[in-house]
């Protein structure tokens, strides 16, 4: 059974395998390690990942990225109206109450779910896994940023089934970088005098912190921060501001009015930059970037580091946080660990720098790979087919839980909510709590601290409704137990709910032989009985019939995009023969050919071609397209046979030769 680790970045996702010889970045189908984290539509067809990309400035209104910021959140979030709008040119609707995207597909304007898109391109990820596994995938572990909500988590859930993947665990983005850090080390100290490293991740849109206790065996989430909206993104989007700008000036001309020259100007910004990691000063050539004009400019490593500051001040903040909330001190951290594609600007650094004087900033691990890695081996702690050492992961939870109820009206005043998991409870955690009732009753899961939650997601987690509790046998309440979870994924659930009875039963005690039987004491026995209290809950997961179809609706889409590829791939193969064909009775196929053998094939090669740029032939089918090329080999085969039988021949007596 394949084992497979998942980080689904916001511009591009990296997929990890479990070898014999260990953890292996796979590439994708034009060899590339990172996949664009992109779906577009278009007139016949889905394009996703790297064939979206290619497409991306001509359908820039079809093509969505940014999924994973989108799933799990309503149109009217301010972080969707005012942050990710900014970086998405599809146009964003409402879909069902979520956010959505509408785009013209197959000819029509059709709408998707941001859980839809985020399951078209995991299941582009579960193609590309199973072409270099040679097998078909299900088992997987997704990274996620800690910072998502349970919301969230469910909709990456939903995605990942809609697209046939079975989820064993939702990790959090850092957490798996520290256990891929972890478990590879023979070297840990005991468990009362940890190894702390501090991990830092500055990615295309989010920067998260963790620090990470580690000791022989396992690793504990000490403290985590974030800031969700920060990355490379806002960067390259300061750029083209500036840039813009000076071209008005310079050129007369609003980049900023035309999206294709936004793009343009965006992907020039984006090399500017990176050169700028290494240098200090960099050149921005873009070539007809619109209305014919070609630009140039340049900027220094100052200049730069000026125009991007707002962004660069916000990097010490969730620093400051995470070190503060692991109550440790600067002396006690041994390593500052650094990831994400951001952190080779040299000023991030120098900003991360500042929070950790006198440490250095090490890059141990690969960048870029680090949290598919980690998420890869989760995935093989967690299948049950593949051995790897025992590492135990104590992660934590970013917002505290609380549950509500309503009060009794035998109790007006008590207490009518609890925090259940606390900022930092361990994930995955169970509690079980005790209501006294005699009638039916619900209660709520929440977040504690709506205000810590992303834009404006509701702070609603789950539901709990006991049907028909049974009083006692004298009419007076129950203490009906309810078990609550914070499950492996980091989503709450409301797992049980039971009434204890005890029984009370004696026992002769164990002995040796009958007759010593008889003269021992007995006990007595205390057993527990748990029965069950009928309940039912609700949280934000996608109800199993829209999973259902949805998973219906994807596998038409993606057969329907396999029909275009493989007819696509008929007909390059028809137009190839008829070209290949040709040159070949000139030259290698002469001698074995007959000259009205050879008329007739090139007859019929010529109709193939002329057939070929007719609209019938343009726009055939994948069996005509077939049928055209079977037809032609009937004629060409004999040819290409004799060829091949007088090619083979002459080698054959060499070889004879050699074993005589
Ligand atoms: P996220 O984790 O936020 O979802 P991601 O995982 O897709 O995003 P990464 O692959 O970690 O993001 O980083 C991509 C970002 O890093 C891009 O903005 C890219 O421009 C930037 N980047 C990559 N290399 C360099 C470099 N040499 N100098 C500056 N920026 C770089
Ligand atoms: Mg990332």
């Amino acid at each position: 059974m394949a084992v497979v680790g998942v980080d689904f970045g916001s511009l591009h996702s990296k997929i990890g395998v479990a070898r014999h010889r260990g953890i292996d970045i796979i590439a994708n189908e034009v060899s590339n390690r990172a996949t664009p984290s992109l779906v577009a539509f278009g007139p016949k067809q889905r394009s996703i990942g790297e064939a979206a990309k290619t497409q991306e400035i001509s359908n820039y209104k079809n093509t969505v990225g940014s999924l994973k910021r989108l799933v799990g959140r309503t149109l009217n979030d301010p972080d969707i109206q005012q942050i990710e709008k900014k970086f998405i040119n599809a146009t964003l609707v409402d879909a069902g109450g979520t956010v959505g995207v509408e785009v013209n597909y197959l000819g029509e304007r059709c709408t998707f779910t941001a859980v839809q898109l985020a399951a078209m391109y995991l299941g582009k990820i579960r193609d590309i896994t199973a072409v270099e596994l040679k097998t078909g995938i299900t088992d997987v572990v997704i990274a996620v940023p800690g910072w998502f909500t349970d919301i969230q988590r469910r909709a990456m859930l939903d995605a990942a089934s809609i697209a046939g993947l079975n989820t064993l665990r939702l990790i959090n983005d850092t957490t798996a970088v520290a256990l891929g850090y972890g478990i590879t080390k023979s070297d840990l100290p005991d468990a009362d005098n940890p190894r702390h490293v501090v991990f830092v991740d500055v990615g295309h849109s989010s920067l998260s912190i963790c620090v990470i206790a580690f000791a022989k065996g396992q690793l504990t989430v000490k403290s985590t921060a974030y800031d969700r909206n920060l990355g490379g993104r806002d960067i390259d989007y300061a750029l083209v501001r500036h840039f813009a700008a000076e071209f008005k000036e310079k050129y007369r001309i609003d980049v900023l009015s035309n999206a294709k020259a936004v793009f343009r100007l965006a992907a020039g910004c984006e090399k500017l930059k990176k050169v700028l990691s290494a240098n200090a000063e960099a050149p921005l050539n873009v070539e007809s970037i619109m209305n014919d004009v070609d630009v140039s400019s340049k900027l220094s490593r100052d200049a730069y580091e000026n125009l991007i500051a707002s962004v660069l001040d916000r990097i010490a903040d969730p620093c400051q946080i995470a070190l503060a909330e692991s109550g440790l001190t600067l002396d006690q951290i041994d390593a500052v660990e650094l990831i994400g594609g951001s952190t080779r600007i040299p000023a991030v650094r120098a900003r991360i720098q500042s929070v950790f004087p006198g440490k250095v900033l090490s890059t141990t691990l690969n960048q870029d790979e680090a949290v598919a890695r980690g998420a890869t081996f989760s995935c093989a702690m967690l299948a049950p087919t593949f051995r790897v050492r025992d590492f135990a992961l104590h992660d934590i939870s970013h917002y505290p839980i609380k549950v509500q109820w309503e009060p009794t009206p035998s109790d007006p005043d008590d207490d009518t909510e609890l925090t259940v998991f606390s900022r930092g409870n361990a994930i995955p955690s169970t509690k079980v709590l005790t209501f006294y009732r005699k009638d039916a009753f619900d209660i709520e899961a929440k977040y504690a601290e709506p205000a810590m939650l992303p834009g404006a997601i509701n702070p609603w987690i789950a539901t709990f409704s006991a049907k028909a509790v049974p009083p006692d046998a004298k009419g007076d309440v129950q203490a009906i137990k309810v078990k609550t979870r914070l499950n492996l994924h980091g989503c709450v659930s409301f797992e049980a709910a039971y009434v204890e009875e005890v029984e009370e039963r004696e026992e002769a005690m164990q002995v040796d032989g009958e007759a010593e039987a008889e003269a021992k004491p007995k006990k007595t026995k205390r057993i527990i009985k748990k029965k069950e209290v009928p309940f039912v809950s609700g949280n934000s997961s996608l109800d199993s019939t829209i999973v259902e179809k949805y998973k219906e609706q994807e596998a038409q889409m993606h057969s329907s995009d396999k029909l275009v590829m493989d007819t696509e791939d008929r007909k390059n193969a028809l137009e190839e023969y008829v070209y290949d064909t040709r040159g070949k009775l000139d030259d290698r196929y002469a001698p074995y050919v007959q000259a009205p053998e050879k008329e007739k094939l090139l007859v019929a090669l010529q109709g193939a071609e002329d057939w070929l740029y007719t609209d019938e032939g343009e726009e055939a089918t994948k069996s005509a397209y077939v049928s055209r090329l079977d037809a032609l080999k009937v004629l060409g085969d004999p040819i290409t046979n004799r060829y091949r039988e007088n090619e083979d021949r002459p080698r054959s007596i060499s070889e004879l030769r050699e074993t005589l």
